[in-house]
């Protein structure tokens, strides 16, 4: 048993399976870069056989990363297993993800399997995918719930088949810490060949307990792998969330005796990346990401603190990369001095050509708003990214009038594949009267299934971040804008989510 414990993020697959939360190609190899830098150690970056979409982006996530493992999850068949392994054709180091249920209610219902068909079918993937690739991960989906004796048959196969990591998922959020752990520990002594394979968890949130199921399976049970997401994305009520799990191991290795290879200095910048992304906000008061998470409001703890520090901590707040609210450039800084701060914030921009551009945005929101937060230069990459030159929307300029008793008006300028375009609306509010304004032009049809506003900084002289969630066809894009005057901040959100709409990607099918 080794002291290292693997840290295995499924942000970009168990996490993008959350209705609202799909990423473009371009937006999760932004992460996948972000979770390099984390030093994650495998990164699961999506399923290719679900659609061509997400084949796209596992294959540009195994090209463009070299530090951490590319994972690709697939059902247990030889379609599924023979085209992950092509997507991850150009990784430095290449994992394939297989499952299949293995609880009695899965197979019953869902597979219309008998358990020797699910044994069997495990037995041949997990063979015709090591034929392919060393490094093969197997999970019994909904293993928690399943009976131990077969879960021990169908576990004892796939290893000796050749299966190097066994990770056992609480699919459905059902487990009890304790419970778990011993679940875990009983699979692993009654395993014949359990030393020959690492084993992991996977623990939903359901109850509330995925981190606490996870560090258990992990303390009681011997695993050496927690699956896990940035902020603890995923569907319900989401996924063990990488932050919590992994300051845990570190800020109590006392107990756990366990080394992570994470750089807890970029997790504060991930978390934001992540929720930027998906327009899935961070509650103020969530452990290690939350923006309360180190403020001491209480007078009592404040005095504390103050006197010293341990006194009311157990973490520092610089050490996940918290540097609130510090001014950190104005007017006046030089290019230099941004490059720079973006390189302390994790950011790396692939050109210099990009460094201008987002120099150039820099400058222009400089002469508007005094004080430059860490916050602003994050937000304002995050737009670079999402308004490529390439998109065929583009923001060029807005106007409204609102006035009590009066109705809002809207007038809107932006270009389609550098048309220029004006068009005008009125509307409840200015921005509905925006939006009214730029889809009397486009006539795209889509539904809005989100729209939020979150101040950057906190106050209103901060930038407004906004998020505008789009549906048509069953397909949902996220587009999100950044301005100091919110209602354009929405107009660039609902362009941003347009353009999306209009990419060539595919609807991802249904995960199973
Ligand atoms: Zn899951």
């Amino acid at each position: 048993m080794t002291d290292q414990l693997i840290i295995f993020d499924t942000t970009l697959r168990d996490g993008e399976q959350s209705p609202g939360a799909s990423m473009t190609r371009d937006e999760k190899l932004r992460i996948a870069r972000q979770l390099e830098r984390l030093k994650v150690d495998v990164i699961e970056a999506g399923f290719a056989a679900s659609s061509n979409g997400d084949f796209e982006s596992v294959q540009a996530i195994a090209r463009a990363i070299k530090d951490s493992t590319i994972c690709s999850l697939a059902r247990a068949n030889d379609r599924d297993i023979a085209r992950a392994a092509e997507a991850l054709k150009d990784a430095n180091r290449a994992r394939i993800h297989t499952f299949i249920a293995t609880s009695a209610l899965h197979m019953e219902k869902k597979l219309r399997m008998t358990p020797d068909q699910v044994l069997e079918q495990a037995r041949q993937s997990v063979r015709f995918a090591r034929n392919l690739i060393a490094d093969i991960e197997f999970s019994p989906e909904d293993g928690y719930r399943s009976d131990p004796d077969f879960l021990c048959r169908v576990i004892e196969t796939v290893i000796a088949e050749g299966a190097t990591t066994i990770n056992v998922p609480d699919t459905v959020g059902y487990a009890i810490p304790e419970l778990y752990g011993a679940f875990i520990k009983n699979l692993r002594e009654r395993v014949p060949n359990s030393d020959k394979a690492v084993w992991s968890v996977h623990c939903h949130n359901d109850l509330g307990m995925a981190v606490a199921n996870s560090l258990a399976g992990v303390k009681l049970g011997g695993a050496r792998q927690i699956e896990c997401t940035i902020n603890g994305l995923g569907e319900r009520a989401g996924n063990c969330s990488l932050e919590e799990v992994v300051m845990a191991i570190k800020t109590r290795k006392d107990y756990f005796g366990l080394d992570v290879n994470i750089d807890a200095l970029h997790i504060v910048a991930a978390s934001r990346m992540v929720s930027q992304t998906t327009g899935f906000v961070v509650q103020p008061n969530k452990a290690v990401v939350g923006a309360n998470a180190f403020a001491h409001a209480s007078g009592i703890h404040q005095d504390g603190v103050l006197k010293a520090r341990d006194t009311y901590e157990i973490m520092r707040a610089e050490d996940v990369g918290w540097s609130a609210n510090k001014i950190v450039l104005g007017k006046l800084s030089g290019r230099n001095a941004f490059k720079q701060r973006l390189h302390e914030l994790g950011v790396e921009l692939d050109s210099e050509a990009a460094i201008n551009t987002a120099f150039a945005a820099f400058k222009e929101l400089a002469d508007r708003k005094s004080e430059i937060f860490d916050e602003d230069i994050l937000a304002l990459v995050t737009e670079q990214d999402a308004h490529q030159q390439a998109d065929p929307f583009q923001f060029i300029s807005l106007a409204q009038q609102s006035e009590t008793g009066e109705r809002p008006h809207a007038s809107v300028v932006f270009s389609r594949d550098g048309r220029e375009i004006k068009a005008q609306s009125d509307g409840n509010g200015p921005v509905d009267a925006s939006f009214k304004a730029i889809e009397s032009e486009v006539k795209s049809g889509a539904e809005m299934l989100l729209y939020s506003v979150n101040a950057i900084s906190g106050s209103t002289e901060s930038q407004g971040e906004v998020t505008v969630r789009l549906q048509r066809s069953g397909r949902v894009v996220n587009g999100v804008g950044a301005d100091p005057d919110i209602v354009v901040a929405s107009a660039k959100a609902y362009l941003s989510a347009l353009n999306k709409l209009h990419s060539n990607a595919e609807i991802v099918a249904a995960q199973g």
